[in-house]
């Protein structure tokens, strides 16, 4: 059997609130029990140290993928860390064989990574899931944005329901 994979989108930031980082590594180990192996930016960085730590301690595979010039910010103890020499070339290589992308709470960084994955998907070219995980109405705002889409023809109904919203790790792991 191939292995599963989930990449996860998630803040480098280390300035946000650790409740933040707390819902980030319940919902790896629901990925983990999932049976998925975990694709990350593979920073020590923020939420993305986070869910490193969450896949580590789960004991699932943990794989990063990091630009080169972000070298010294890798996360210590990947089972694997690869190296892309682009900025866009990294979000490539951070779906390469997945079948299940979730956005954490992030910054800019983090919907660069969703909405590229969510052009994709409406264009056929990735045909994993993908989740939000709204939590504490964090995306509310995004929410809001594709509804205004929708609702001025600029996006389909089809094709913003290809994003899985749910506020909490339990829910979100019925897509799984
Ligand atoms: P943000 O949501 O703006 O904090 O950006 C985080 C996401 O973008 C992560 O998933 C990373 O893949 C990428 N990224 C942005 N800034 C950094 C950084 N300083 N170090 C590592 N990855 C970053």
């Amino acid at each position: 059997m191939s292995e599963k994979k989930a990449v996860f989108f998630c803040s480098a930031s280390n300035n946000i609130d650790p409740k933040y980082n707390q819902a980030a590594r319940e919902t790896v180990r629901a990925a983990c029990l999932a049976g998925y192996s975990i694709v990350s930016g593979g920073s020590f960085r923020g939420t993305m140290g986070a869910v490193c730590d969450a896949a580590k301690e789960c004991g699932a595979p943990n794989y990063g993928v990091l630009p080169s010039f972000m070298e010294g910010l890798e996360y210590e103890g990947l089972t694997e860390l690869r190296w892309a020499p682009t900025m866009s070339i990294r979000k490539e290589m951070m779906r390469e064989g997945v079948s299940l992308a979730v956005a954490l709470p992030g910054g800019i960084g983090t919907m660069d990574e969703l909405f590229e994955t969510v052009v994709l998907a409406k264009l056929g070219q990735f045909r994993g899931r993908i989740g939000v995980l709204d939590f504490e109405g964090f995306y509310e705002p995004l929410k809001a944005l594709l509804k205004h889409f929708v609702d001025t023809g600029m996006m389909t109904q089809e094709d913003a329901d290809l994003v899985h919203f749910a506020s909490t790790p339990e829910e979100l792991a019925k897509i799984f």
